[in-house]
């Protein structure tokens, strides 16, 4: 349990109106509080995060030091619970975070070595993501922020991916063009400023991760598909099999993998009616290399036109060691400066929540006790 400054105070039973009066006041003296604390010693203090992240399977805390400096990280996975059903089930997952929700914050205060006494301000995923699974870490980090009378920042789960680029690449700035691509969605995005973003392109069915977990599941490989398929490719040819490579017709930059899954689908049940043995390996590689060769096409596409001369990947599917690969390649080649977050900031984590929190707060971003998980939540939206 989480020993909150306050905590008996809030207890008391404020009336709707009274509570957001009491609110109200309490917020404005805590930023007055700061901002004459900052005059006083005439340095500005450092600005500590502590972030919260719940929006699908994992449970997930943080705390950030002005922006970019990770104290701690923790993540509870609840991977091998949805194993046994092949995917996340949401009830699960929400039932699942309310258990974990409060340890793994208390570890990653522990482990930042901080209390909630100098923590700045509370950030959360508020959307997009499984409402049950967003709503608990939403009301916690409410809680949270009511009891110790700390700022709340709501963030954007894929500004939080975006902004996992900023933790290791200290030199890293915006502008620049970056590939989104995770379990549940594909974007294509010019980030014009922190928190300023422009959609260029997006999938226009499955997303790249979901891709990668449904033909895994297809071809025996079980969930979580991303990471097996990216292991057993590199046994396989991924020149074997010519999948194709989907384009949109009206736009150069959507991506499409619905067709991807379907022609592995085909090709699986051609080589069964036939008797043929599959080689999983090679299937897999082939797979890959047909999402590889699309995203690398289409990012090296935007990047040309739009002139930056700096790309970023994010998402669980960035973790992907072919797809860092070719990215590699193809900047060098081209002159491009090319980021990317180590693997464990690529799937979900709280250190990338507070880095976009971070950046948010900065701007002056506070949110009231009636944020609400917002399941559908679209990029650059602020609700
Ligand atoms: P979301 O935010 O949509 O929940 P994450 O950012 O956590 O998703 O990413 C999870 C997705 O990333 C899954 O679809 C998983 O299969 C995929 N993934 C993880 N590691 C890899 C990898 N090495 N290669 C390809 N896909 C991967
Ligand atoms: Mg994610």
């Amino acid at each position: 349990m989480i020993k909150a400054p306050g905590y008996l105070e809030t207890q008391k039973g404020y009336g709707r109106a009274e509570r957001t009066v009491w609110q109200a006041g309490r917020k404005k003296r805590t930023d007055m509080d700061r901002t004459e604390e900052i005059e006083e010693t005439g340095t500005a203090k450092d600005v500590l995060i502590l972030a919260v992240e719940s929006s699908c399977d994992e449970t997930a805390a943080s705390v950030v030091k002005n922006g970019r400096e990770v104290l701690s990280n923790i993540i509870s996975s609840q991977i091998a619970l949805h194993t046994t059903y092949g995917g996340v089930v949401p009830e699960i997952a929400s039932r699942k975070h309310i258990e974990k929700i409060n340890q793994v914050i208390e570890e990653a205060l522990c482990e930042a070595k901080v209390s909630l006494h100098d923590i700045t301000a509370i950030a959360v995923t508020y959307g997009p993501g499984l409402v049950g699974a967003l709503l608990v870490g939403v009301s916690t980090a409410k809680a949270i922020s009511l009891a110790a009378d700390i700022p709340l920042v709501g963030v954007h789960h894929i500004e939080g991916h975006i902004s996992a680029n900023y933790i290791e690449n200290k030199e890293l700035e915006p502008p620049f063009i970056c590939l989104v691509v995770s379990g549940g969605h594909s974007h294509l995005v010019a980030v014009k400023d922190y928190g300023e973003y422009e959609i260029l392109g997006r999938t226009r069915d499955d997303a790249a991760g979901e891709a990668f977990d449904k033909v895994a599941r297809a071809i025996g490989l079980g969930y979580p598909g991303g990471p097996k398929i990216d292991k057993v490719s590199k046994e396989g040819n991924a020149e074997a099999i010519a999948f194709p490579r989907a384009k949109v017709a009206d736009s150069v930059y959507d991506f499409s993998f619905s067709g991807l899954k379907s022609a592995v689908l085909n090709y699986l049940n051609q080589c069964e009616m036939k008797g043929i043995s599959v080689c999983q390996a090679d299937v897999a590689a082939s797979f890959q290399k047909a999402v590889v060769d699309v995203l690398v096409e289409h990012s090296m596409q935007a990047v040309e036109e739009y002139g930056l001369r700096k790309f970023a990947i994010a998402g669980g599917v960035a973790s992907n060691s072919s797809l860092r690969e070719a990215f590699v390649r193809e900047c060098s080649r081209r002159g491009i400066a090319f980021y990317s977050p180590s693997p464990i900031f690529c799937t979900d984590n709280a250190a990338m929540i507070g880095t976009a929190g971070y950046y948010e707060y900065c701007k002056g971003v506070r949110h009231g006790y009636d944020l609400n998980a917002v399941p559908n939540l679209r990029l650059g939206e602020r609700v």
